[in-house]
């Protein structure tokens, strides 16, 4: 997911080129808007840390682009271009470290395992909108 921070600041186009130009290919994209349940169900697993609700907040505040990326070893590839969560201790040439603007707002979401790709690739698209 490119998050509501990136998208409202113009990021999206810079994004999708450093994904892109890591090898990965877009299997599903779409650009919409998450209500509060959707994104609460989407983070469900983080609901007992103590910034659950301000992550529903944040994530349902305006429009983000969910996408299925395929590549050889994916989870791992696409966490390493990210960074890490938090922007000021993510290496440079990160997308965190480029484009987040905090922990909290911090312009992309990566799948943490294969099994979780399968769900959160499940929870945006059918099989019909993949390609
Ligand atoms: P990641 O997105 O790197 O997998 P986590 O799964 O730990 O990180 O957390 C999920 C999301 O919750 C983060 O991407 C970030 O948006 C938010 N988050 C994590 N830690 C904090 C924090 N300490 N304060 C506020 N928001 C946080
Ligand atoms: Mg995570």
């Amino acid at each position: 997911m490119i998050k509501p921070d990136a998208v409202a600041n113009g990021s999206i186009g810079g994004i999708l080129k450093m994904i892109n130009e890591a090898g990965f290919r877009i299997v599903a994209m779409k650009y919409t808007k998450l209500s509060a349940e959707a994104a609460g169900s989407f983070y469900e697993v983080h609901k007992e840390r103590p910034f659950y609700g301000e992550l529903v907040d944040y994530m349902s505040s305006g429009p983000i682009v969910a996408a299925i990326l395929e590549k050889e070893n994916a989870v791992a590839d696409f966490r390493k271009l990210i960074g890490a969560t938090d922007p000021t201790k993510a290496e440079e040439g990160t997308i965190r470290k480029i484009y987040a603007k905090s922990i909290a707002a911090n312009a992309v979401h990566g799948s943490d395992s294969d099994e979780n790709a399968e769900i959160e690739g499940n929870f945006y698209f059918s099989g019909l909108e993949r390609f």
